[in-house]
């Protein structure tokens, strides 16, 4: 598998627990490489275009609401097969689901304060990445 790379959001319920550097070593032990971050806090609009995959489901609201509660740390991971294994290192969607050693297990409050997202394909990645970072913010 070809070096690829995703698109991570350490989320609000993450950041204000100030778990910011405990997510980051689980990833970084992954063998993921973090390429381009930054710390930053949504608007409501912004959570809305970033999420518009969801607009029709039936926690848009809360979830937006919720990213846009408190700042975010948005970074671009690269590394084997970056995608699949971030998603696995991130765990299931609710935590308790979640696998043990997963960040979510680890970590999350709930099914939404869920303290990371994880681009789910390259097309999705590639999008998401361009949505907060230029290519010259992508530092190999
Ligand atoms: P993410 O996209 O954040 O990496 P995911 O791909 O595992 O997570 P999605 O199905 O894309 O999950 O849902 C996006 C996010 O919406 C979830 O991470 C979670 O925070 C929130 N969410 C999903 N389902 C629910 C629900 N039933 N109630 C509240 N929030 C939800
Ligand atoms: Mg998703």
């Amino acid at each position: 598998m070809a070096i690829q790379r995703t698109f991570s959001i350490i989320k609000p319920d993450a950041t204000a627990r100030n778990l910011t550097g405990a997510i980051n070593t689980k990833l970084e032990a992954a063998g993921l490489r973090i390429v381009a971050q930054k710390r930053i806090h949504l608007s409501l609009a912004q959570a809305q275009a970033f999420y518009a995959v969801h607009s029709e489901r039936p926690f848009f609201g809360e979830l937006t609401e919720f990213m846009s509660s408190a700042p975010i740390v948005a970074q671009v991971l690269e590394g084997e097969d970056a995608i699949l294994k971030n998603r696995e290192v991130m765990g299931a969607t609710n935590p308790a689901d979640a696998a043990d050693g997963t960040i979510r297990k680890e970590f999350a409050l709930s099914l939404g304060e869920n303290s990371i997202h994880g681009s789910d394909a390259p097309e999705t990645a590639a999008e998401e990445i361009a949505y907060f970072f230029s290519g010259l913010d992508l530092v190999g």
